[in-house]
């Protein structure tokens, strides 16, 4: 099959609406640089469109009918919305699911030091990052500190222009004739990407004064001690706002584009969906980049209990029925895809790779090795999509990650491919994947948006 650079087929009136489409984009993420922050931007996006709180329409007694629109929230990180169809929930939804986590340097537990008469933060890192590109870039605090009292406090540092900005240090090229040496995995290790704080001393103190001093600002600032970093989520990320690149703007290079793109993209078609057959589901959850674990990843049993609450809610307490609709159901499990970049085009099998403006990306698997460890998609249900995609006009490619052996990457695929249903690795090309800035094209942004649609109005 051959793919094409889509940007010329564009009409005027698609055109707007593909810049629309990014520009909001832009906004989610900037709005969303943890997966807290994506999650609460998904509930409000949600609200204003009529989605209410499984938990309040359960309180209340009330049975969800077609058209009724409900979310359930998992300790402020994973969502499920869900929009009611017109047929019974047994006979399977439409889900599309991604990840709302990105790689990024969380701050430890008992962070707080100072050396050489600078103050640090102590890190370790989430995810998979080249370290070394973390290194003497501007970076932004995101999280909470939960404090003992039962309060939390939301913590947003180098975001605002005002604002100042935190940095990780390198050795200077001087005096790096060995560190130039290294692998480029040991250049900068896990123990080297502490966070620099500050550097004046509290007058009068005698022991660590820059420190002293830096806990006197957040005591005046949050109302924090030192013990309370114990209770706390903090992650530091890329600092500064989603911008267009190339001169032509038709790309976006912003931080957490893996998996916020499609996250984004599965929220917009979500939101716009109406009058629907099949019940229509947007799973957004968290710690993907770590192996889906916990009770916020996709392997938690949140979802299948969600799905449990929503049928007793339609008036159906029926565990063969879950089951039901769980097994009946289809999935686009949406993560990002590697694009082809001619600057490292050995990595690349041509014929199977995703490029750049060439719309959204299907992998019928990806796993490592002889496929370890994928979700190996089923060739009646990639010629369901093709059908339904050709009938609403949807631009996709076909994709591998790599050539064979050369690397490999997961996805949330193969967990909600256990329930038996069909699932399979959509989503969106990305250049320099995990890097603190990625780059996507705008045009695959739009089709993925189009994708989605397409795929919840469904046969
Ligand atoms: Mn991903
Ligand atoms: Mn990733």
């Amino acid at each position: 099959m051959e793919s094409r650079n889509l940007w010329t087929t564009y009409s005027e009136e698609q055109l707007k609406e593909l810049q629309q489409v990014n520009e909001s984009y832009k906004v989610y993420l900037d709005n969303g640089k943890t997966e807290r922050e994506c999650i609460l931007e998904a509930v409000k996006m949600a609200k204003e469109v009529g989605y209410r709180d499984l938990n309040d329409v359960i309180a209340k007694g009330e049975t969800l009918k077609k058209g009724d629109r409900v979310y359930a929230v998992c300790m402020d990180k994973t969502i499920a919305m869900f929009q009611i169809g017109e047929e019974p929930l047994e006979n399977g939804m439409n889900i599309l699911g991604a990840h709302v986590d990105s790689p990024r340097i969380d701050v430890k537990q008992n962070p707080l030091y100072e050396a050489g008469e600078l103050a640090y933060l102590d890190t370790h890192y989430y995810g998979g990052v080249k370290k070394y590109q973390w290194v003497t870039i501007p970076l932004a605090i995101h999280g909470v500190v939960a404090k003992k009292d039962g309060s939390v406090v939301e913590i947003v540092i180098g975001e605002d222009e005002k604002d100042p900005v935190l940095c990780i240090t390198d050795l200077l090229i001087h005096l790096a004739y060995e560190q130039l040496e290294a692998k480029a995995s040991k250049v900068i290790e896990g123990e080297k990407l502490d966070l620099l704080i500050g550097n004046m001393p509290l007058d009068g103190e005698e022991k660590e004064a820059v420190k002293a001093n830096v806990l006197k600002l957040l005591k005046e600032k949050y109302d924090i001690e030192e013990e309370d970093f114990v209770s706390a989520e903090l992650e530091i990320v890329p600092a500064g706002k989603a911008r267009d690149c190339g001169l032509d703007r038709s790309m976006v290079i912003a931080y957490g584009q893996d998996d916020r793109v499609c996250a984004f993209t599965s929220l917009l078609a979500m939101l716009e969906a109406k009058d629907l057959k099949k019940t229509a589901c947007c799973l957004l959850v968290d710690k993907e980049e770590i192996g889906s674990v916990g009770a916020t990843g996709m392997q938690s049993r949140f979802f299948e209990n969600v799905v449990a609450e929503l049928l007793l809610a339609m008036g159906v307490d029926s565990n063969i029925k879950v089951r039901r609709a769980l097994a009946n159901s289809k999935m686009l499990s949406s993560d990002v895809s590697a694009a082809y970049d001619p600057m490292f085009e050995s990595v690349f099998e041509k014929k199977n790779t995703a490029y750049f403006g060439h719309g959204m990306v299907f992998n019928k698997y990806t796993g490592r090795g002889g496929k370890s460890g994928s979700n190996d998609a089923n060739a009646e249900y990639i010629a369901y999509l093709r059908r339904i995609f050709e009938r609403e006009n949807v631009n996709f490619q076909t994709a591998e990650l790599g050539r064979v052996d050369i690397g490999g990457g997961g996805t949330i695929a193969y967990i909600l491919a256990n329930y038996g249903m069909d699932v399979i690795d959509s989503g969106v090309a990305v250049l320099c994947m995990h890097a603190p800035w990625e780059v996507t094209s705008k045009a695959d942004v739009y089709e993925a948006y189009r994708g989605y649609k397409a795929f919840l109005i469904g046969e």
